[in-house]
Order: structure tokens, then C-alpha cells, then sequence
């Protein structure tokens, strides 16, 4: 089956009660057992599994080609879930631009718990392969990144991580497996936020978690259970829901960030356009490598003045964009890195890996190109 075909059929059933084409929003916390541990179906308990998530997981496997899927309350509690196979004394080497939430989540949460990370730049290989040693468990890598979309190149790291019987998990919240599949370039572990392209409309916060090896889903799956961070009926529904138009979306949200891109990039108050699609961007050769058929909708960009203010006035200006935190929804939103998604990062630290305070992250949405350039042009002026 193509993807194209998987993201509406991919592992999915008629409900088998009712006939139902879609499957119904099983709002239920419990199930009946004819005997004592013994359910009359395959459902016990909402946390264990529920047949709404269940439909959506399998969606998921599909479109990543795994073969197990978890859906999580959240994009961090995926995240944390994977953080829980570790143990006191385990390292962790991460990219150096990560989500800010998840950049948090390493430093604050888990390096309290005695699990030591380094934060690198993955395309050193030399340099990361350098810093495994025996208590190197995981590599974590988001490519392309928020918000400087800098790329790590999936299928060399995997190489590093085989050698030396790492995890590799590839959040791929940016990319979506309709332009880059992580597993299938070698890594372990794909992570989402479902609540960005996946879901699709801004109406819903998810996360998930899909592998290929039997056991580490189970493992997955046990930390997920054993801790409760699952994904609700309804928004499992709901995120299942916008898979199935992820393909049309994310076509147009790769047109339409192209056409962004290309504008900012000629347009003499903008210093710097960060955009994979664009030839001069480091990482292009990369992006050509694999991410298939488009570069997304995430498009970042400076101040030739490099001035706070000028970013400031021009967020406050846009009328068709949204400033808001968040992305991958039909429609654009636009963002200040430094004050809002990555505010969690200490100054010096932003400061060290680019994110300036003349940065703006746009999330070129659906709608028509020409109304989003005027309205770019119109904060500008
Ligand atoms: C939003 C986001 C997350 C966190 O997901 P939530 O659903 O907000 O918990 C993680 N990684 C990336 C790249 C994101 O954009």
C-alpha cells in the first residue's frame, strides 16, 4: 500500500459490533468480563488500551512502517516515556536545538534523576561518536529542529548507533512520514507531536511513539501503562481524524512554505531565511537525502537591523498569520522564539546555539499563498 493510500486505510477495520466506517469514540473507561480475568473482548482497562487509540496506533505504525504505535496524552509524555527505559548512571546524547520542552524536560527533570546528557552537534558524527561510552544508552535527534532547522542526517547516525547498540530515537514532529521516515533510515524510536501536523487542526495536544521491534514497543508500552500518560478517546479520534488528510496538507504546506522562503529570501529587511528547501541553506544536501517530495511549512528568518523591535512590531502587525505559540496546523501562526516556545532555554544558552532576539518563526499554513505574502509584506511596510 502507498502512504498516500495508508494514511486513510493504513491497518484500519469497520467496527466490528456495528458495521460503523469510522470507528467510534469508545468514551469508556472499563469493559465487562464474563468472569473474573476474563473480558468478554480484548479490552480490560482505558489506561491498558482502548479501542479508539487502538485504531489510531495501528494508523500510526502504518504511516511510520512500524509495526507498534502508542498514542500519549502528549508529544512530552512520548518523550517521557522513552526516558523511562533509562536508569541512574545512563547518558544520553541529544542534538544541540531541540524543542524547547524537550531541552527542559532532559535538564530539569531527568538529569535530577542521575542520567547524564550531552548536547552536540550532529553533524560532528566524529565528535558525537566520540563521546559514546559504556553508560551511552540513547541518542535523541530532531531533524529538521525548532526553530533553526538544522538537520541531522538519520541514516549516518544509525550507523554510529548499530555499531555501538544504542537507542535511536528521531522526533519527527517537523517532517511527518509523508516526507521522511525515520525507521526506515535505521533509527528505533519515532516521536511525535501529534498535535502539530499530525492532528493538523490546532485543536488537540498528543503525542506518539512508533517502533519496529516487538519487544521495545512492549517496553514502550509498559512505561506508558505503568505511568498513565495516554492518549483520551476523543482525541485519539480526533488526531486519527487529521491523518487522513495529512498527505493533501503537507503538500501544500511545503508549496506554500517554499513560496515563503523564497520571499523572504530576496526581501532587503531580512537577513537570514532558514528553510531546508533553500540552496544555500547548510543543510540542503542533507534535506535532498531525506526528506522525499517537499522541505515542510516551518520557515524561520532574521532582521537585517537585528533589532528585538522590529521583530516585536512585526509579530503585532501580521493579521492573516497567528502569533501564537505551536505549529503544523491549516492555519499559519507565527512566533518569537525567544520570548515564547523557547523561553525555557537559559539566555546564554539561545544565544549560543542562534535563536537571536530578531528571530521569527513562521508556520506557513494552507490557506492561499497570495494572502499570506500580502500579509507578510503589510507588517513589513
Ligand atoms: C510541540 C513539540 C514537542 C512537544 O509536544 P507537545 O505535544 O506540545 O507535548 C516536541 N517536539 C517538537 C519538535 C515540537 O514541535
Amino acid at each position: 500500500m502507498k502512504f498516500n493510500t495508508k494514511v486513510i486505510h493504513g491497518n484500519q477495520h469497520h467496527d466490528p459490533s456495528t458495521g460503523a466506517v469510522m470507528p467510534p469514540v469508545y468514551q469508556t473507561s472499563t469493559f465487562v468480563q464474563k468472569s473474573p480475568g476474563q473480558p468478554i473482548g480484548d479490552y480490560e482497562y482505558s489506561r491498558a488500551a482502548n479501542p479508539t487509540r487502538t485504531a489510531l496506533e495501528d494508523a500510526l505504525a502504518s504511516i511510520e512502517n512500524g509495526t507498534r504505535g502508542l498514542a500519549f496524552s502528549s508529544g512530552l509524555a512520548a518523550t517521557d516515556s522513552v526516558l523511562k527505559l533509562l536508569k541512574p548512571g545512563d547518558e544520553v546524547i541529544a542534538m544541540d536545538d531541540l524543542y524547547g520542552g524537550t531541552y527542559r524536560m532532559f535538564a530539569r527533570i531527568y538529569q535530577e534523576f542521575g542520567i547524564k546528557f550531552h548536547f552536540v552537534d550532529m553533524n560532528d558524527l566524529a565528535k558525537f561518536e566520540s563521546l559514546i561510552n559504556v553508560n551511552t544508552k540513547l541518542v535523541w535527534v530532531e531533524t529538521p529542529t525548532n526553530p533553526l532547522m538544522k538537520l541531522a542526517d538519520i541514516a549516518e547516525i544509525a550507523k554510529i548507533t548499530k555499531k555501538h547498540h544504542l537507542l535511536f530515537a528521531v522526533d519527527n514532529t517537523f517532517a511527518t512520514p509523508y516526507l521522511q521516515k525515520p525507521l526506515d533510515l535505521g533509527a528505533d524510536i519515532v516521536m511525535h507531536s501529534a498535535t502539530k501536523y499530525l492532528g493538523g487542526h490546532s485543536d488537540v495536544i498528543a503525542g506518539a511513539l512508533i517502533v519496529k521491534d516487538a519487544d521495545l514497543g512492549e517496553k514502550l508500552h509498559f512505561a506508558q501503562f505503568a505511568t498513565g500518560g495516554t492518549l483520551g478517546p476523543m482525541d485519539s479520534y480526533l488526531v486519527l481524524r487529521g491523518i487522513k488528510t495529512l498527505h493533501l496538507r503537507v503538500q501544500r504546506h511545503c508549496e506554500n512554505g517554499a513560496k515563503v522562503a523564497a520571499y523572504l529570501a530576496q526581501h532587503p529587511k531580512v537577513a537570514r531565511v532558514f528553510y531546508p528547501g533553500l540552496e544555500n541553506h547548510p543543510y540542503h544536501e542533507i534535506a535532498k537525502k531525506q526528506m522525499i517530495g517537499g522541505f515542510g511549512g516551518m520557515v524561520s528568518f532574521t532582521f537585517t537591523s537585528h533589532a528585538k523591535a522590529d521583530a516585536i512590531s512585526f509579530l503585532e502587525k501580521l493579521k492573516v498569520f497567528t502569533l501564537a505559540e505551536s505549529l503544523g496546523g491549516v492555519e499559519s501562526l507565527a512566533n518569537h522564539p525567544a520570548l515564547m516556545t523557547h523561553a525555557s532555554i537559559p539566555e546564554d544558552k539561545r544565544k549560543e546555539i542562534g535563536i537571536t532576539d530578531d528571530l521569527v518563526r513562521l508556520s506557513v499554513g494552507v490557506e492561499d499563498i497570495d494572502d499570506l505574502l500580502a500579509d507578510l509584506e503589510q507588517a513589513f511596510k
